[in-house]
């Protein structure tokens, strides 16, 4: 079995949801006291919050780089970002590591592909609706039409996400308020939505949807088991 590492802490609460998957599958898959060899550095959120409020993206980008050696250094034989937002650095953390970097797009996307969908809504934080790091790849390397929300749904999404969700806090109000923004999605034609936050899942978990969500949590942590579970 290879050793999995996770960059995370952004947030903790997704990033132990990744933990607990990858822990679960490695179970499942191997049998009695089997577990997974993990290799994890969980930042302090604070920082990447105010890289993300004052545009300090190059220093983002050091750091992010820190973190992926920190990981590679304590024996992991590939390495995941828990993050869909700070994936807007994954090409120049790939680069700067010499272990390979599972990307989550590629992962999310190989899930749509399976799934013969090709219209998708996205949902994640204001950087991954609104920049086009995380689109572009979805759709010129799998061909896949990307629908985001408006802006005013966008801002009631990325509050939920940092304010609530980043904090711990699961509110009824706000996942009502998440489905009536999937409804408009499906409305616009999306065949599928990504829950492109790894937060977005502990609020999203129980509703239900006439079209599937992709998680991309799981989706992820998934990939990574197989990738570790590989001969
Ligand atoms: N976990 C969230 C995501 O998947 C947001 C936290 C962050 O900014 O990294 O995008």
């Amino acid at each position: 079995m290879k050793t999995i590492g996770l960059i995370g802490g952004m947030s903790w609460e997704s990033t132990a949801e990744y933990y607990r998957i990858i822990n679960e599958l490695v179970r499942e898959r191997l049998d009695s006291a089997h577990s997974a060899k993990i290799a994890m550095y969980s930042v302090d959120f604070q920082e990447v919050r105010e890289f993300h409020h004052n545009d300090k993206w190059d220093e983002a980008t050091d750091f992010m780089i820190d973190a992926a050696r920190r990981v590679e250094r304590s024996g992991a034989d590939f390495a995941l970002i828990c993050t869909n937002t700070m994936h807007k650095m994954a090409d120049a953390v790939a680069a700067n590591i010499s272990i390979p970097l599972l990307h989550i797009v590629d992962a999310t996307a190989s899930k749509i592909t399976a799934a013969n969908i090709k219209k998708l809504g996205l949902l994640g934080s204001i950087f991954t609706m609104e920049e086009n790091f995380y689109k572009d790849r979805l759709s010129e390397r799998y061909d896949l039409e990307i629908i985001v929300p408006d802006k005013a749904d966008q801002k009631i999404i990325d509050t939920i996400i940092f304010e609530e969700l980043c904090m711990g806090e699961i509110k009824n109000s706000s996942r009502d308020r998440l489905k009536l923004i999937i409804d408009k999605l499906i409305n616009n034609g999306a065949e599928g939505v990504i829950l492109g936050c790894t937060e977005l899942p502990l609020l999203a978990r129980e509703i239900t949807t006439s079209i599937p969500l992709f998680d991309t949590t799981a989706i992820h942590a998934e990939a990574a088991v197989n990738l570790a579970l590989k001969d």
